[in-house]
């Protein structure tokens, strides 16, 4: 990223030389790329649903209409609004992480009992959330409203593409050291030509299977964004047609190593 301008200087033959220049240009291009992306997601994915609320809200101002019309109007105008706020935090999300701005705050965190109350907050009609656990306490060292925020993703991921399946199992282990975390779906799958990009910013799947499968194509590079600021892995399997198993691995967190003593944990 660095530029390098080279140019002859001084006049009389016994001073001649080359003057070296070498300008860094990350941030400058990094900015440039920001501005790019902003412009080519608020011309796509802001604009949509925006003139969607517009729309109904005109038509709510102007018009005539019974009040169950009404009620199914102010819904969609809900509905959308809440795509449009949910896709800039995403958004804003992402950029901070992605500029190293993201401040993590470690501590100990039991797995089990976080995962738990992900679930919880789950109210899927289709789906039952089955969780595995091999011990009541599995423990690692990390930021606990982001990692909820990971299996939050991963679970909302297993549900949406798994239409007609009933159930995902959220399993939970330790080995060697490392601690697993896996969300394993019986849904549509992932082809494989799309298996590279998957983590990648703004990418979608684009099938007949899930066109109707709203979705910003953050959700994915959010997660290894999160797992790769707490020095973790984040893989996958997939089966077209079978379902898909996102597993992520952290290093394991020896609570022995605390006792009786003060432990700070810095950023
Ligand atoms: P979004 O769901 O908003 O499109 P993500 O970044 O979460 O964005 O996922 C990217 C793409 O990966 C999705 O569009 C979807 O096609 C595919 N995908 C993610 N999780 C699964 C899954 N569990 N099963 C099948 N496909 C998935």
């Amino acid at each position: 990223h660095t530029e390098l301008y080279a140019t002859a200087v001084g006049e009389d033959t016994d001073h001649k030389g080359f003057l070296f220049v070498f300008r860094d240009r990350t941030e400058e291009e990094r900015v440039d790329e920001m501005k790019n992306e902003f412009i080519s997601i608020v011309s796509h994915e802001l604009r949509t649903p925006l003139a969607s609320v517009l729309g109904f809200i005109e038509i709510l101002l102007h018009r005539e209409l019974s009040k169950d019309k009404q009620m199914r109007y102010m819904n969609t105008i809900h509905k959308e609004a809440l795509r449009l706020s949910n896709l800039i935090n995403d958004f804003l999300d992402l950029q901070r992480m992605e500029s190293g701005k993201q401040v993590y705050h470690f501590s100990p965190v039991n797995l089990v009992p976080m995962v738990q109350e992900v679930v919880d907050q789950w109210h899927s009609k289709e789906h039952q959330i089955n969780i595995h656990h091999m011990s009541p306490e599995l423990w690692v060292r990390g930021d606990v409203d982001r990692l909820r925020q990971v299996l939050h993703n991963l679970i909302s991921n297993a549900i949406k593409y798994s239409p007609g399946a009933d159930r995902v199992d959220v399993h939970v282990t330790s080995s060697e050291g490392k601690v697993s975390l896996s969300v394993q779906d019986y849904g549509l799958g992932i082809p494989e030509d799309a298996r590279e990009q998957l983590f990648t910013k703004f990418f979608r799947v684009d099938n007949t299977d899930r066109r109707q499968i709203g979705g910003t194509g953050l959700g994915l590079a959010i997660v290894k964004e999160i797992v790769e600021g707490h020095y973790g892995t984040i893989g996958f399997q997939s089966e077209m047609g079978a379902g898909s198993t996102f597993t992520l691995e952290l290093d394991e967190f020896e609570l022995s190593s605390m006792d009786g003593k003060i432990v700070i944990f810095e950023d």
